[in-house]
């Protein structure tokens, strides 16, 4: 092989060893990488954490490429998993899993990978009450915001849609406890999504739910007794809904505190107040 190739190498396993998401995508992976390049061998070696140059021996993935297209990876004219998958100026042998795995272990696309989970109407109004929207189809000033802020939206379930209804008409007919149960289950959904992006260090700017829901509501809740069971008290509360509530308690019992939880307030037609609740939603997002 020549010395071009071998330094392309050593870029390149400098580059991803120097990444700290790699240990994150190497975790449990112990496997021998075989690069033919041009016919001749050399080899990586998975450590469950790192790569290190190893001597040889049955490799668990063989890649074949040619020195013009190693060259152009580690000069980041080529993405690796375009000329894998796309190109076919990679072949391989081993499992697709494995080709998965190699190819975010060298990811080099535009991605930022910050989220944030947000409850579920503010993306599609249609799970809102009665009169409940103002927008066509989505909130779009909020979204927008979220978008330009290069974050990765998680819609979270709506648990009202879930739990009573697309048009809740369970409302004031299931009890609280069966409701709360079934919240429950619902934010178990976020709770697990919550740490599968964790697990690959991924930013969770936060969870954004929405003001005063009895269900969504982070900072204010109207009449939780009211909609969710026989309570007449449409008064609101400074507490969080009982869908919040129960994904905090979940968060709580996994020992995760780090997910931070902003609420804005629903906007009602005829209310104009939402160029100040985006200016927070900003503030929230850069914090
Ligand atoms: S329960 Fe939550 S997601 Fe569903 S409509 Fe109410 S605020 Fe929106």
């Amino acid at each position: 092989m020549s010395n071009s190739a071998v330094e392309a190498l050593d870029t390149l396993l400098n580059h991803v060893n120097a990444s700290e998401i790699t240990p994150l995508r190497l975790r449990d992976w112990h496997k021998l990488i075989e690069w033919c390049i041009d016919g001749s061998s050399y080899y990586w070696l998975s450590d469950g954490k790192q790569f290190h140059p190893a001597e040889g021996g049955q490799a668990d993935f063989i890649l074949k490429l040619s020195e013009d297209t190693l060259l152009r990876i580690s000069e980041g004219k080529l993405p690796f998993f375009i000329g894998l998958w796309g190109t076919g100026d990679i072949q391989f042998e081993g499992s697709f899993g494995d080709a998965y795995r190699l190819g975010y272990v060298f990811l080099s696309d535009k991605r930022e990978r910050r989220v944030i989970f947000i409850s579920h109407c503010w993306l599609n109004i249609n799970t809102r009450f009665p009169e409940g929207c103002s927008f066509a189809g989505a909130n779009v000033p909020l979204i927008k915001t979220l978008l330009d802020a290069g974050l990765g939206i998680i819609q979270m379930p709506c648990p009202e849609y879930e739990c009573l209804g697309l048009e809740k008409w369970l409302y004031g007919e299931v009890i609280l406890d069966d409701i709360r149960a079934c919240f429950r289950i619902k934010a178990e959904v976020v709770l697990k999504q919550i740490k599968d992006y964790q697990a690959l260090g991924f930013d969770i700017v936060g969870v954004l739910g929405m003001n005063p829901s009895p269900s969504c509501g982070v900072t204010v809740a109207k009449g939780k007794g009211t909609m969710l069971g026989t309570d007449r008290d449409t008064s609101e509360e400074p507490v969080p809904g009982i869908f919040i509530e129960e994904l905090q308690k979940l968060l709580n019992q996994a020992q995760i505190e780090d997910i931070r939880f902003f609420g804005v307030r629903r906007t009602l037609i005829g209310e104009s107040d939402l160029d100040e609740k985006i200016v927070s939603l900003q503030a929230f997002i850069q914090a």
